[in-house]
């Protein structure tokens, strides 16, 4: 048996090869990995000697070669193919290492120029995949390092099974796949002016598949859960289940706003979301004081709901969630006593996520960053919306100036406003939501039902901030939030009408900030 060992990144070659050579077979190698193999003491040939051609114009032709291609491609099972090879003296190669060119990690580094990510596109590399993944049959070809331990056990144990070789070449066809998709992505994105574009000509979006779901939104729906390829530290797609029944559609879709909106608190706080908007929202001293505070807001609503934290769970935390019918759980981290705590809920799905490293997320690892929408045959993409408004930002345009306390609250009400779906009205008071008025198709409405669903939980609103995520076209809203009891708004501002607005604000005696941006969320 011939292998043909050619790598760009060497980790673990040496083990293979080592293995190789104690099974009995022979190792064909190129340049760089070759004399790698050969400063081990490994007995190794190289391809320049067995094609009869040096590596030339600087390694771009290195393997192409009917000696190296044939030996790939003839199928052991047609006599015609053997007798050529005999004919021309090629020998059969029966095992393909092969990773290629870093052409990701290159076009990932800051200031890389058109001239070195062409020079890191690798010819030779995915044309003999392509040959030995064809012919999986009589071919085993590793592309990755994680393959090398099981491959090594299965050879030790005998032969390698087709089954086996048949998924290293679907593995092969795909980062195949991935690497042009990479190179296109990359050539695609590039302007005239040689920057690239967040938005390219092409987008090549790859995922891979998470779970297949049981159904989705509804049960005549079908469905299934797909990452990135390339996924965000503390996104949901690398979510840890440590317990519970399989996640449906919907709890993923949840999970996701609630994880999302929880993430952009720093101090310890709990989201409550159903049907993905929060119908709680609290920060506190510990998660114990934020959950009860996010519960209180809206009890009817959190039946059934998804609860995220941003800090650990404690055996307190979890004990107050466990006194609630709780769908999903999620959080960094959870202590051994709150782990406990949920061992006889065998339902609740419990799942783990560690907080993304802080610092902005380089936006040129594609599209993972990238808010996207379906529409019909198409795709919105946009940049997330991750604004953060400071306090310096804001703009107090009545007379009344608000208190430290309201600004504070202002602000906070601010960031929960951008996870609720549009028309968002929210009301707040010390760190709490009190009133959470969603997905309306009038201001006006969000606002009635912000002040009711507060009725409902026996919550005053007397001395609350209000959040609206875009300007009131009218003084209407305005009304409605200063009669429920708030008195300080924030809204962006911007409307044809603001004058009339804030001179609505001065006459009701309420203090209103404009934040100048606009956070609509559908
Ligand atoms: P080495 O370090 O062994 O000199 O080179 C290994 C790398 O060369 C591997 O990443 C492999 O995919 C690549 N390679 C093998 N044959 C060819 C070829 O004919 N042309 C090019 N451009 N790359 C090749």
């Amino acid at each position: 048996m011939n292998a043909l060992l050619s790598v760009s990144d060497k980790t673990g070659i040496v083990e293979l090869a080592q293995a190789l050579h104690a099974a009995g077979v022979r190792l064909l190698s190129t340049g760089g990995t070759a004399k790698l193999l050969a400063d081990q003491g490994l007995p190794v040939t190289e391809v320049a000697e067995l094609t009869g051609f040096p590596e030339m114009l600087d390694g771009r032709v290195k393997t192409l070669h009917p000696k190296v291609h044939g030996g790939l491609l003839a199928r052991r099972d047609l006599p015609e193919h053997m007798a050529a090879l005999h004919r021309h003296a090629i020998s059969t190669i029966d095992i393909l290492v092969v990773n290629l060119y870093p052409f990701e990690a290159t076009v990932a580094k800051a200031g890389v120029t058109l001239e070195d990510a062409i020079e890191n596109i690798d010819i030779g590399g995915p044309a003999m995949v392509r040959s030995g993944a064809k012919n999986w049959k009589d071919v085993a070809v590793l592309t990755d390092a994680s393959q090398y331990e099981g491959f090594i056990a299965e050879l030790k144990a005998g032969a390698v099974s087709q089954k086996t070789k048949f998924a290293l070449a679907v593995a092969a066809f795909n980062r195949i796949s991935n690497y042009d998709g990479a190179i296109s992505d990359y050539l695609s994105s590039l302007q005239e002016d040689g920057a690239r574009s967040m938005f390219p000509a092409q987008s090549n979006g790859r995922f891979v598949k998470i779970q297949d779901l049981r159904y989705g939104e509804n049960p005549h729906q079908q469905a299934a859960f797909y990452r990135d390829l390339y996924p965000a530290p503390g996104s949901l797609a690398v979510a840890q289940q440590l317990q519970g029944k399989e996640l449906s559609y919907n709890n993923i879709a949840d999970a996701d706003a609630a994880w999302e909106c929880v993430k952009s608190f720093d101090a310890p706080a709990c989201v409550i979301v159903k049907h993905a908007n929060p119908c709680g929202v609290a920060v506190g001293k510990d998660p114990l004081e934020a959950y009860s505070k996010a519960f209180q807001t809206d009890p009817t609503s959190a039946f059934g709901g998804i609860i995220a934290f941003n800090r650990p769970v404690d055996g307190a935390a979890a004990q107050a969630v466990r006194g609630q019918f709780v769908e999903v759980l999620m959080a960094p981290a959870y202590s051994e006593e709150a782990l406990q705590v949920f061992k006889d809920r065998p339902n609740v799905r419990l799942l783990q996520i560690a907080l993304p490293p802080g610092g902005a997320t380089p936006w040129d690892k594609g599209q993972n960053f990238m808010d996207v929408k379906r529409v019909g045959s198409g795709l919105l993409m946009q940049t997330a919306d991750n604004h953060e408004l400071q306090l310096a930002d804001l703009k107090v345009v009545t007379k009344k100036q608000p208190t430290a306390e309201e600004l504070q609250d202002l602000l906070f009400a601010w960031k929960v406003a951008k996870f609720v779906k549009s028309n968002a009205i929210v009301f707040c008071k010390g760190g709490m939501t009190m009133g959470v008025g969603a997905g309306q198709m009038s201001r006006l409405d969000s606002a009635r039902i912000a002040s009711i669903k507060a009725q409902h939980a026996k919550l005053s609103l007397q001395g609350t901030a209000v959040a609206s995520d875009a300007f009131f076209p009218f003084r209407d809203g305005l009304d409605v939030v200063v009669d429920a009891g708030a008195t300080c708004v924030i809204q962006p501002g911007g409307s044809m009408r603001d004058p009339e607005v804030i001179a609505a604000a001065d006459e009701r005696g309420v203090a209103m900030v404009f934040s100048g941006v606009r956070h609509f969320r559908h």
